[in-house]
């Protein structure tokens, strides 16, 4: 028989919410352990028999994943993988770029990223350096891999309000990315530089643009961002801003959500 929060709460937990477990309330104690599996003995007022047998049909359950929380992360990366499954490495290069090596566990596309490369097999991907990469990274390439077209960059930059079917994502856009960026490099522009090109950005000639700095991203080889940056005027009470610039070509690479997880990043590499 399965235990639902309400059984759980009802039958089995003291409802005295006196807070032992870490939770304000027994309930919210019930529904962690039931949708996201937290240990039913952190409630240390229980019988440890009640527990063990509590224990043997919450198993059962989430063995089922009956009222268990969906991991969104695992269930991208799954689709994103399903997307992927019909693509042969040995396409890649010509569409994604990278190159082609024959390594200990078989042939690998080692594909540059930022500073960096990561490791692409039938199976897996990893950093160059063998260590794992986050689910949601892996979802991005996944993804990049199974859209990304031949097309190179053109050189032509814009804006995110430029492509279609984004202006559900121009507010997350300046939300995530463009405002804390300007927080926390406001006054800094040579912090902000200094950020950059750890990540591997390249410095862009000041005759060839009209903001303060800007930086050229290669994050992947047929994927390069811009980051305009023009710092705070106090004096004329300009407060600043900053705005990612995408090549034309970036949605033969790249899907909007993708765009967004990319610049996301960016925001999250500088900051950090
Ligand atoms: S420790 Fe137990 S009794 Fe106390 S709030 Fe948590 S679940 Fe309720």
């Amino acid at each position: 028989m399965a235990l639902s929060v309400v059984d759980l709460y009802r039958d089995v937990l003291p409802k005295t919410n006196c807070r032992d477990c870490g939770f304000s309330t027994c309930l919210a104690f019930a529904g962690m352990v039931v949708s996201e599996k937290h240990p039913l003995k952190n409630c240390p007022h229980l019988d440890p028999a009640v527990v063990e047998q509590c224990n043997i049909e919450l198993n059962e359950q989430y063995r089922a994943g009956k009222w268990l929380k969906r991991d969104m992360a695992d269930d991208a990366l799954a689709w994103a993988k399903e997307r992927m499954a019909s693509m042969k490495l040995t396409d890649l290069p010509d569409r994604i770029g990278g190159t082609l090596e024959n390594q200990a566990g078989g042939t690998v596309l080692v594909l540059p990223y930022f500073n960096t490369t990561v490791l692409i097999s039938d199976h897996t991907i990893t950093r160059g350096d063998g260590s794992a990469l986050t689910r949601w990274e892996q979802v991005f390439l996944y993804n990049h891999m199974a859209q990304g077209g031949s097309r190179m960059p053109t050189g032509k930059w814009k804006g995110l309000v430029e492509f279609p079917n984004t202006v559900s994502k121009i507010k997350s856009m300046v939300d995530k990315v463009e405002i804390p960026l300007m927080q926390a490099f406001k006054g800094r522009g040579e912090a902000l530089r200094a950020a950059a090109e750890k990540y591997g950005a390249i410095v862009v000639p000041k005759d060839q643009h009209s903001a303060d700095i800007a930086l050229y991203f290669k994050a992947l080889p047929k994927v390069p961002v811009m980051l305009m940056f023009t710092d705070q005027d106090l004096d004329d009470g300009f407060p600043g801003s900053v705005k990612l610039l995408f090549d034309e070509t970036i949605i033969t690479h790249l899907d909007i959500e993708s765009i967004m997880f990319l610049s996301e990043r960016i925001k999250q590499m500088l900051c950090d």
